[in-house]
Order: C-alpha cells, then sequence, then structure tokens
C-alpha cells in the first residue's frame, strides 16, 4: 500500500502546475542525482525567428521559402512551424504552396520531399552529407535548403531561452545534484552557448534521438538515477527510458504527454526543483 504522505505530495504538486502520476514517481525523483534536458522547447521558446533567408545557385530568396514552407507544413517541428508563419507573414498563402511528394522527416536531421520532381531536403548540416558542399556557408543556428543535390537556400534562425531557465538551474544547483546537463540535436555550437550561459555542467549537441538515448544509457549505467525533462520532440525515447521522464504540458508533443511520468502544465522549467522539493520534503515526512 501507499503511504498516505505521498497522496498529499502529488496533491500539492498538482497544485502548483504538476502532474506526477504516480506515488512511486514521487519517491524515485526525490533520490534523483542527475537531471538531463532537453533544449529546443525545454529550455528555449521553440518559436524560432528568422533573421535572414538567401537562394543560392540562383535561387530567389521567395522561391526558396515557398520551397521550405511547402515542405515544413506537412512537419510539427517548432522550427518547421517558425518556417510555415514566416512564409505568411510576407504574403504566401497556403494555396501557393507547392505539391509535395514522398515526405520523410528524419528526427534530429531535417525534412525530405519530392517538390516539382525535384528532390529537396531541408535540416542542419547533416543533410548536406555526402554532397560535396564542404566549402558552403557553415555556421550556428543554420538550415540549408537542397533541391536536386545543390545547395539552394540558407535560413538562419534563433530561439530564445524561456524565461525562467536560468532561475531554473540555479534552483537545482542550490539542491546539491551531481550533475545538470542539456541534450540537443541542435548544433554544438549554439549548444555551447547556451550552456555557459545557464552555467551547466556539461551538455552534448548534434545528437539525433539515439545518440541521446545512448548518454541517458551510459550515464545510467554508471549509476546515476536520471530524470529527463524534454518536450517529447525528438526526445520521446529518452523520457520513456529515464528514471523520472518529464514533458512539457502545453508546448509537448500528446505521445510525450502520455508517457511522461510528470507533466508540467505551464512548461516551466522552474517547476523541475518545485517537484524535486515536493518529492524530497514527502520522503522526509513518510520515512
Ligand atoms: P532539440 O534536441 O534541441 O530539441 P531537435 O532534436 O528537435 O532539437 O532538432 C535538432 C535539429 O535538427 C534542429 O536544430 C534542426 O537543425 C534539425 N531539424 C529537426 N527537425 C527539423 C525540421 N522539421 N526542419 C528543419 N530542421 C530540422
Ligand atoms: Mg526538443
Amino acid at each position: 500500500s501507499v503511504p498516505l504522505g505521498y497522496f498529499a505530495g502529488i496533491g500539492k504538486a498538482s497544485r502548483t502546475g504538476v502532474l506526477i502520476k504516480g506515488s512511486n514517481y514521487l519517491e524515485v525523483l526525490a533520490g534523483i542525482d542527475m537531471v538531463l534536458f532537453d533544449k529546443t522547447g525545454t529550455l528555449t521558446e521553440g518559436k524560432f525567428g528568422i533573421s535572414e533567408i538567401s537562394g543560392h545557385n540562383g535561387m530567389a530568396q521567395a522561391e526558396a521559402i515557398l520551397i521550405a514552407a511547402s515542405v515544413e507544413s506537412n512537419s510539427n517541428h517548432p522550427i518547421a512551424r517558425s518556417i510555415v508563419d514566416y512564409a505568411f507573414s510576407i504574403g504566401f498563402k497556403k494555396e501557393d504552396f507547392l505539391a509535395v511528394r514522398n515526405y520523410r522527416e528524419i528526427p534530429g536531421e531535417g525534412v525530405y520531399a519530392i517538390v516539382e520532381g525535384n528532390e529537396v531536403a531541408l535540416g542542419n548540416e547533416r543533410i548536406l552529407r555526402g554532397l560535396s558542399l564542404s566549402s558552403s556557408p557553415k555556421g550556428r543556428s543554420k538550415i540549408y535548403l537542397t533541391v536536386g543535390g545543390k545547395l539552394s537556400g540558407t535560413i538562419d534562425i534563433s530561439d530564445k531561452l524561456k524565461e525562467d531557465s536560468k532561475k531554473a538551474i540555479e534552483s537545482l544547483r542550490g539542491q546539491g545534484l551531481a550533475s545538470i546537463a542539456m541534450l540537443t540535436g541542435d548544433s554544438p555550437d549554439v549548444a555551447a552557448a547556451i550552456s555557459s550561459e545557464l552555467g551547466l555542467d556539461w551538455y552534448q549537441g548534434g545528437l539525433s534521438p539515439e545518440g541521446k538515448l545512448e548518454i541517458l544509457e551510459k550515464s545510467s549505467s554508471a549509476g546515476c538515477k536520471i530524470a529527463f525533462v524534454g518536450d517529447g520532440i525528438n526526445d520521446a525515447p529518452v523520457i520513456v527510458r529515464s528514471d523520472v521522464g518529464i514533458a512539457m504540458g502545453r508546448a509537448g508533443s500528446d505521445a510525450a504527454i502520455e508517457t511522461a511520468d510528470i507533466v508540467i502544465s505551464d512548461d516551466s522549467p522552474l517547476q523541475v526543483s518545485r517537484a524535486i522539493a515536493i518529492a524530497r520534503r514527502t520522503r522526509s515526512i513518510v520515512f
């Protein structure tokens, strides 16, 4: 049977916006020593501003945007939504979008499709793999567009930290956790900048969903008890496999919200340390 104190703890957490799906998670959370965060949509807003779009190899800027938005309208990744919104903001309408065939999305990399008979790819530098584009501009927060195997456009995007991400890390720091870190599919450059701004212990960038899982499992077999916090977009497997999987409730994917052990209803990363505090207090009352 479950000690009554746990129900009090769960009730208390739910009133502050943290939904804990079972008393066992509260108990595990009290003994967590490592917190791993996803980046996009978890520590950052997941709403990308577009600072520059350029066409390359003879492609006009507007055409690059139209092709990019047509393909991205099939994706629910935050970058995809931002590119589609940008296309609308400069006057394109849904009915202007080009027909897209053979659409495929590779998590942590980008999207592929055939548009007007041409192979189109859109995503990070991984999509350039295999193309001889070594002299092409490479940089932080860049999305590359290739059409027919040629670099045809680059889109500079930027996200911003959530208002209380910094406080969230400071607050976890005050709880004496052994390690607070970030795993992201975004470029190592972007990961480094965010990590130093937030004062994380370590980070890893350029990760596929499988890469995130590998790091989780390595830390786990080294004996760490891990809470992973994500939005379920390209990190759902890690949410499932961590000791405590925490999902964002608003921006989070439906699958993540369903499989997570804990759901943060207002998407604030600060709730992680609140939940740990409640879990520790509950444990000290119960035992
Ligand atoms: P994070 O781990 O920070 O949450 P993701 O794993 O969701 O990031 O994505 C990692 C990277 O993969 C993005 O920064 C982007 O470069 C690329 N990417 C993923 N999905 C898309 C998409 N639909 N369109 C363009 N790029 C994408
Ligand atoms: Mg994410």
